[in-house]
């Protein structure tokens, strides 16, 4: 299959029109989603809007203030949160580095932080160098899954914990994390409960008062908007220490001229995706479910992501003796997008943690391929992929007998 990046395809199931590859078939929207064209539309509109600094008291300065406060608007309505609640970041690495280090430093007492192994690399990365730094860290396993326990991370939290961190859904197998039901148990224990809401925003409904969190981090291009562009949500009455020295933007809790352009566009997605996750969901787990009996039936692979509990777009399998990289280099020669784990630590050639922690082989999570649709896919790409599989799946296996 050739590919013709940037052409426009017809309306998908809920009206969410998408620019991805004509030919190619993009099953990789964990990574990132296509931009919508709503979000392109607040993009160029805002771009075109004039020069000004959103900090600026004069009239064209106030002409980016309403842009930035508009689309500060629609990402709180998304979450049910509060405009105020809403810190603007480049993307969500920058989100968990801030909640965490913020979270960290809130007391000195409190030098304790409770993550688990099914976290992003973006904050157990940030936990480890903390932990070089003097901090006490402690990860909780997961099990099959990749899922984490309320119960045994509350084990894990004692009177010196300062921050428990946990993702809402795993980015690699899906799995839905018990975030509402941790932070029923940890309530008033003194501790700043972060999630990494990632890759749940814009798939299934994320509500900041039902998961009960004090810091939330988003990231717009995982829905639709444009990269560079994020959030912390951090809950009234949770002091978030800024990490960055200079102006009073965002309250003084994220210091520089505000990317108002990119707001604009992670606004205008926000307001998109905001009340479609039920379409979504069953859209999605429509073309999940057709590709993974599949690939499980037909062609011998294992399903690594749960069967419940899981984000309704993804599914990680796992074809035995068939590295992941492998498969994916002959996909992509054949036009279909997937990926071996998280973007952020893909080219890495060592397979995600959650993986290892899961209890696989390292030689068998290298094996893993994460397929995730999105609203834009349509059955004939997920055929397209079945059929490359098909193909390609002997091809690896026999490259690799005759190496
Ligand atoms: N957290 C999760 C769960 C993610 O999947 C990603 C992106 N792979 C990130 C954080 C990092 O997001 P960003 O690209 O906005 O920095």
């Amino acid at each position: 299959m050739q590919s013709a990046i940037g052409t426009e395809r017809p309306p998908c199931v809920h009206g969410i029109v998408g620019r991805v590859s004509a030919d190619a078939v993009y099953l990789d929207h964990n990574a990132s989603a296509p931009l919508l064209p709503a979000a392109r539309e607040a993009l160029l509109a805002a771009l075109d809007a004039g020069a000004g600094n959103a900090s600026s008291a004069h009239g064209a300065g106030q002409r980016q203030r309403r842009i930035l406060d508009d689309a500060r608007e629609s990402v709180a309505a998304l979450l049910g949160a509060r405009a105020s609640e809403v810190v603007f970041t480049s993307g969500a690495t920058e989100a968990n580095a801030l909640a965490l280090r913020s979270a960290a430093a809130t007391d000195a007492n409190r030098r304790r932080i409770v993550t688990t192994h099914a976290e992003h690399p973006s904050v157990l990365a940030v936990a480890r160098a903390l932990e070089q730094s003097g901090h006490d860290l402690v990860i909780a396993g997961v099990d099959r899954f990749g899922r984490a326990s309320a119960e045994e991370v509350c084990e894990l939290v004692d009177a010196s914990t300062g921050v428990i961190s946990m993702v809402l859904a795993q980015p690699v197998t899906g799995a839905l994390q018990p975030v509402a039901e941790l932070a029923a148990e940890v309530a008033g224990r003194g501790a700043v409960l972060h999630t990494d809401a990632t890759q749940a925003v814009g798939k299934v409904r994320v509500d900041l008062t039902e998961l009960g969190a004090d810091l939330v981090s988003l990231s717009g291009h995982k829905f639709g908007a444009p990269h560079g562009i994020g959030a912390l949500i951090v809950r009234e009455g949770t002091t978030l220490r800024n990490a960055l020295w200079s102006g009073a933007q965002e309250r003084g809790r994220r210091a520089g001229t505000e990317a108002v352009a990119l707001a604009a566009a992670f606004g205008a997605a926000a307001g998109h995706v905001r009340g479609v996750e039920e379409t979504f969901a069953r859209h999605s787990r429509g073309l999940v479910d057709l590709l993974r009996d599949h690939a499980v039936e037909r062609l011998g692979a294992t399903c690594l992501s749960p069967g419940e509990g899981v984000l309704p777009n993804t599914c990680l399998l796992l074809f035995e003796g068939c590295p992941g990289d492998m498969l994916a280099a002959a996909l992509d020669a054949d036009g279909v997008h997937i990926s071996t784990g998280t973007a952020c630590a893909s080219g890495a050639r060592t397979p995600p943690e959650v993986l290892l922690a899961a209890g696989l082989s390292p030689d068998a999570a290298a094996c893993a391929i994460r397929v995730s649709v999105g609203a834009v896919t349509r059955s004939s790409d997920v055929l397209g992929a079945i059929r490359s599989l098909g193909s390609v799946i002997p091809r690896v296996r026999a490259a690799l007998a005759t190496t």
